[in-house]
């Protein structure tokens, strides 16, 4: 089916979801119409401050790319030129252990002689890549990596990684949720060797099928910024839109409401529609609100998602008082410390600070309510100081407090999804995406608006 003009979508949110999703529903279907509507402000957790001639990145810091989309999209919106790789000098990274850092081994040989962890564990990982494993579902990726790896393993990289990049401790985090296509590829396969293999192999055939050969050529895979900080990208995907006639609505929805299958969405002043399809990016207890007048049952039960709170401190240190090199580090739970990981922000990319300046970026589980800014400032500046031997107090520092958090893939997520999806099959053309369904990082934002657009242009055909 070809649409015209009169089929209607509206797009719940202007994260980087929403305005990608626009972006390549737009680019698959040039014939569709598309609203956004958007409370706060356009790019959602992405906000870059520059503060002090610093680049700071409230929320995500880089894109951690292995597949080409993002150079194939900064192509097509020509800021190729603006995207920076980060340095090379910077790719060092650390964890905690008994109060030292250990680098993270980055190769074999390194890894052999690393002290992360005992040599017992590091023989068990050698034969666990030739073994079949059987995960289920419900399983934490505590649980997950420690009958894979050996406990060890599970106490150290992984609840780093579970901290470092979920915001949640390993024993909460359902493995078959957050890490998807590793536990399809592992219950698909007789040993872990092949079942990354298969898993990696899968992936580059799709993306080549979909972007040509050609765009792994000059592809590098790493961690990726913009001249100006990741605002550069959202407001280019901003003005694109913008030159399509893709309308940003800026306001906040009540409520969706259902007419002889065609939806409407309200805000306070306005009621829009009718749409054919609405897309939620939105987080599941704001849905959960938007929707209730559509169905209680839903609105319920989206509301018994989970969210892990959390504050990102930002210091600005004179280098002559506090430099260290590499991409920062990662505090695993055992460790018993708040301070989920710190990034050296002007490391990975210089163009973040003046050269006499050395940014850190440290990321504290908990809302902290009770402290204030200054407490908290003071709380991991101690730690810093503690860890580094440092002297001198930071030049500045900066706080911000994301109350409702990261979603949390918590134990039991993939069966509350499914059952959430499978009652909004009563409703057609309502469709869940953005980080509390698709995957958390930014990367998997832009390849599920991809692919989301991609299934849908075809389901139309
Ligand atoms: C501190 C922090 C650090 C991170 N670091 C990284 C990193 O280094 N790398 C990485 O890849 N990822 C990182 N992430 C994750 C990354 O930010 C997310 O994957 C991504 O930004 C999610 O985008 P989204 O569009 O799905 O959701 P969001 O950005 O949350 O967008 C949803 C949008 O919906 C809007 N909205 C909500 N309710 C309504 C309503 N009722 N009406 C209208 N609009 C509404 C919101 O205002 C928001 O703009 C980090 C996240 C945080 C919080």
């Amino acid at each position: 089916m070809q649409y015209n003009n009169e089929h209607k979508i509206a797009i719940l949110g202007a994260g980087f979801t929403g305005l990608t999703t626009a972006y390549y529903l737009n680019k698959f279907n040039k014939d569709i119409n598309i609203s956004i509507f958007e409370s706060k402000e356009i790019g959602g957790q992405v906000q870059t401050e520059i503060y002090e001639d610093c680049i700071i990145e409230k929320g995500p810091e880089t894109f951690q790319m292995r597949i080409p989309l993002l150079n194939t999209l900064c192509e097509e919106l020509d800021i190729k030129d603006k995207m920076i790789i980060a340095k090379k000098d910077a790719a060092k990274r650390y964890i905690l252990k008994e109060g030292q850092l250990i680098k993270v081994p980055m190769s074999l040989l390194s890894f052999l002689t690393s002290s992360i962890l005992p040599f017992t564990n590091k023989v068990k990982i050698a034969f666990a890549l030739k073994k079949k494993f059987s995960l289920w579902p419900g399983m934490s990726f505590y649980d997950a990596t420690k009958n894979i790896f050996g406990e060890p393993f599970a106490q150290y990289p992984a609840s780093a990684v579970a901290r470092g990049v979920y915001g949640t401790e390993a024993e909460d985090l359902e493995f078959s949720s957050a890490f998807q296509d590793v536990y399809i590829s592992i219950q698909e396969t007789d040993s872990l060797m092949k079942a990354i293999k298969k898993m990696v192999s899968e992936k580059k055939n799709f993306w080549v099928s979909q972007l040509g050969a050609n765009s792994y050529k000059n592809f590098q895979k790493g961690m990726y910024s913009f001249e100006g900080g990741l605002k550069t990208i959202i407001e280019k995907i901003r003005e694109n839109l913008k030159n399509k006639n893709i309308k940003i609505e800026n306001a906040k929805i009540q409520r969706i409401t259902c007419k002889k299958n065609e939806y409407y969405v309200h805000t306070k002043h306005s009621k829009f529609g009718p749409f054919n399809e609405i897309i939620s990016t939105v987080s599941p207890s704001e849905l959960s609100e938007i929707i209730k007048e559509l169905d209680k049952k839903i609105s319920v039960r989206l509301n018994e998602m989970k969210y892990s709170p959390m504050t990102v401190v930002v210091h600005a240190w004179d280098k002559k008082n506090f430099y260290y090199p590499g991409f920062g580090f990662l505090a695993p739970r055992k460790e018993k410390t708040s301070m989920m990981g710190t990034l050296f922000s002007s490391n990975i990319f210089s163009h973040k600070a003046p050269e006499h300046l050395f940014l850190t970026k440290t990321m504290v589980a908990g809302d902290s309510e009770i402290f204030s800014d200054e407490e908290v400032s003071a709380m991991q500046v101690e730690g810093l100081k503690r860890l580094f031997k440092i002297e001198k107090p930071p030049i500045w520092t900066k706080i911000y407090r994301y109350k409702q958090g990261m979603p949390k893939y918590f134990l039991g997520y993939h069966e509350w999804k499914e059952s959430i999806i499978s009652m909004l099959n009563e409703f057609k053309g309502i469709h869940l995406t953005g980080w509390h369904f698709s995957g958390m990082g930014l990367s998997d934002a832009l390849s599920s608006s991809y692919q989301f657009a991609l299934k849908y242009s075809e389901k139309q055909k």
